[in-house]
């Protein structure tokens, strides 16, 4: 065995195994680090907590005055608190989050040392941020972008520092960030909702999206995740054999949870508490080391930041539990990836939930017509929805035959297409007494408020109505959820304004009572939105022949997906709802073809790497090792003996063969490679990384597995499946 591979193995089967369970109340220990409403009733004059409030619920501005007020406060709590330092925290197109610490300490002119920290310190920051990704609409030499405050996802102090959530725009007003985009989203579905609620209650004023992901991730222990160059630099595995037993005896999935594994997510979630992110589910996944988390949801651009600060709480908390925690959507192959469901809904500041089956008729009609709506948008804009997801690490799902297709269907279930079918059978225009008592009662009166199909979901659906929510699927498990959220609520927000209006021109222009507008529109809706229903196997190759026919998008790659980002229908959709403008879009494309691009590249030097300098000299080690016993039999026996160490030979000879495949394909893929990097078009070196490189790496990965299998266990370089994935 290798030298590194053996003293990682040995380091980690030395792991402390004392397992801590934390007892007691975690209500009581909720949000202690979080600077909200409980916090600024306590801290905050009434002038400043009402003007809080307001800019939370209408957006509204908050002055200079104010702002001063909630600085000196915040600073105040914060120092009790052991804080020394604060950030603004904000969300660069990078995809992760962003900080840069600056201390309370401060110095007056006479030498005096204070903690110091004012409202324009809260409100508005200018980091030296050249060289965060811009997609060109900032040039270096005029780099300034701004962080500016978001009153509406609380600050919060982690370890020693206050981080206050920001939103971060060039100087030219830009959104530069995942944040901006999405709070403009969320106030779009807002309006776009409220108008349509107020038809069904007019004491609504408000409507919050909600989402509550799902997630996933893998768990290896540190000392073998550094052992491999792929997964230190890639966060996957570019190489490996399978090991003889995976997940095919289904028993890792929600089994008992290793003692290791209990002690991290028992830190792990007290830590998430204390943030206020209000962690609940924990579990087993399919895969062996795989597991998962899931929180209560909340209003969407809180549970975006919440998710955001989970999955840097994780790293530091696995890292003192000696673990590396991949959030890779495909780290190991022949086992399953990893995604981030986004359960996504509207609720009512009347306390209702849009996408919830009531008691009532007219509370069914209202859901119908959030449900339909929904489905509409979708249909519309199946394939921009797709591209919100598109990442290089997802493609393995979404192109693969894996977790869902990369064709977005919705599945709704037997109950609820019944009542769709009924629907549409509804006459046009003015409907009879008899007709609408019958609607009411046998139609939309007969939905239950708990749907049968809660319990029989389809799994294979990327976008899922359960009971009371739609379950987006197709997230991948290191996305930001802003981007799919920022395109969902946007397309939603659009489908209910021109609801809005057809009702309108309904009433307004033929006479029609407004239930029956409703009726109307939405029997249109149905007809026109078949085509994105599905409730059959989304993996099956029947259901790829059947989408084409559909005229369903199919984009297996991250650069085919791209590419509707600018269509003329999606900068419209975009400019109209004022989530984002022309240049924003274009620079958003050209940052993720990019990033795609160093993605795919990073892998494949890493891959170059490994087959050169530790694949190769192994299988050439063992090779002489070989040669060596068969140079010794033929002196001893000379060439008289038959058939003379025939096994050896075919060793060799075996070796020999994988061996010059695998360093014919490496020379191809670098060669590829030299020629995709002469492209200057961005969406053409994309493609030319997707279609003319990436599919080296399984031969390349063919050739070393099977040298695996050959070589000695004890040469063998790289830390084997086996050993990383069974956590005990
Ligand atoms: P699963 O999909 O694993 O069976 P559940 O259906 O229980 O799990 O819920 C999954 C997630 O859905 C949870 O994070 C939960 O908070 C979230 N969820 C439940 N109701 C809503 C809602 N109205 N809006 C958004 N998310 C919701
Ligand atoms: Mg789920």
């Amino acid at each position: 065995m290798s030298k590194l591979r053996f003293e990682a193995l040995k380091e980690s089967s030395s792991r402390n195994r004392i397992l801590i369970e934390e007892k007691g109340r975690r209500s009581e220990l909720f949000a202690q680090n979080v600077f909200n409403e409980q916090r600024m009733l306590q801290y905050l004059t009434k002038d400043a907590l009402s003007s809080v409030q307001n800019a939370i619920f209408s957006g509204s501005k908050i002055d200079r005055k104010i702002a001063d007020q909630v600085a000196e406060s915040m600073k105040g709590w914060a120092i009790t608190m052991g804080a020394t330092h604060y950030t603004h925290w904000f969300q660069p197109l990078t995809g992760s989050t962003a900080e840069k610490h600056d201390a309370f300490f401060d110095l007056l002119l006479d030498g005096r040392a204070l903690e110091k920290f004012d409202g324009s310190q809260l409100v508005q920051q200018e980091p030296d941020a050249s060289s965060f990704p811009s997609g060109g609409i900032r040039n270096t030499f005029e780099a300034r972008g701004y962080t500016a405050w978001d009153p509406t996802s609380p600050a919060f102090i982690y370890e020693t520092t206050l981080c206050i959530p920001t939103i971060f725009v060039s100087y030219t007003g830009e959104a530069l960030d995942n944040k901006a985009p999405l709070l403009r989203a969320l106030s779009a579905v807002d309006t776009a909702a409220t108008a349509v609620a107020k038809f069904f209650d007019k004491n609504v004023s408000k409507v919050n999206a909600t989402l509550g992901w799902e997630q996933e991730y893998f768990l290896i222990d540190k000392a073998l995740a550094n052992s491999r160059p792929d997964i230190s630099l890639t966060g996957r595995t570019l190489l490996g054999h399978s090991a003889a037993k995976g997940q095919q005896l289904d028993d890792h999935y929600f089994g008992v949870i290793p003692g290791r594994v209990l002690s991290f997510m028992s830190d792990l979630e007290k830590e998430c508490i204390k943030l206020g992110i209000p962690v609940k589910t924990r579990h087993n996944e399919v895969a062996p080391n795989q597991f998962e988390l899931a929180p209560v949801f909340e209003e969407a651009n809180l549970a975006v930041d919440h998710n955001l600060l989970l999955m840097d709480v994780m790293d530091k908390i696995a890292d003192k539990h000696s673990f590396k925690v991949l959030f890779h959507e495909k780290p190991f192959k022949g086992i399953n990836g990893s995604g981030k469901h986004n359960n996504w809904s509207l609720a009512t500041d009347t306390g209702v939930n849009l996408l919830s089956p009531g008691s009532t008729p007219m509370k069914n009609l209202q859901f119908l017509t959030f449900f339909i709506n929904t489905i509409k948008a979708v249909d519309t804009y199946e394939e921009l929805l797709r591209s919100s997801i598109a990442s290089a690490g997802n493609d393995h799902r979404l192109g693969a035959n894996e977790a869902p297709p990369a064709i977005l269907s919705i599945f709704i279930g037997d109950q609820l297409s019944r009542v769709l079918d009924e629907l549409e059978g509804v006459s046009k225009g003015k409907l009879s007494p008899e007709e609408k008592t019958e609607l009411k009662l046998n139609v939309v009166g007969k939905i239950p408020e708990i749907l049968m199909d809660n319990t029989d979901r389809n799994r294979t659906s990327p976008f899922a109505f359960t009971g009371n929510k739609f379950e987006m699927r197709g997230v991948g498990s290191t996305a930001n959820c802003a981007k799919p959220m920022t395109v969902l609520n946007t397309i939603v927000a659009k489908q209910l304004i021109a609801f809005k209006k057809e009702v309108d021109q309904l009433v307004e222009g033929n006479g029609l009572k407004k239930d029956e507008a409703v009726f109307n529109v939405l029997r249109e809706y149905i007809k026109t939105s078949k085509r994105i229903r599905f409730d059959g196997d989304g993996y099956s190759n029947d259901w790829q022949k059947e989408a084409k026919k559909r005229k369903l998008s199919n984009n297996k790659t991250t650069p085919e997906a791209l590419k509707v980002q600018t269509s003329a229908a999606s900068l419209e959709l975009f400019e109209s709802m004022n989530v984002m403008s022309e240049v924003e879009l274009r620079a958003r494309q050209e940052v993720e073809m990019e990033t795609y691009i160093l993605q795919v590249q990073i892998e494949g030097r890493v891959l170059n790497e490994l087959v050169y300098n530790h694949v190769i000299p192994a299988a050439i080690d063992y090779q002489n090792i070989v040669l060596q016993n068969v140079m010794g039999f033929k002196d001893i026996y000379g060439e008289a003996h038959k058939n003379i160490a025939e096994c050896q030979l075919q060793i060799i000879e075996q070796i020999n063969e994988h061996m010059s495949q695998l360093k014919q394909k490496t020379d191809t893929m670098i060669d590829a490679r030299k020629n995709a990097n002469k492209l200057t078009d961005s969406h053409k070196k994309a493609t030319a990384y997707a279609k003319n490189i990436k599919p080296y790496f399984d031969e390349i990965r063919y050739h070393s597995d099977k040298l695996e299998r050959l070589v000695a266990d004890q040469i063998w370089p790289l830390t084997k499946y086996r050993e990383l994935l069974f956590i005990k």
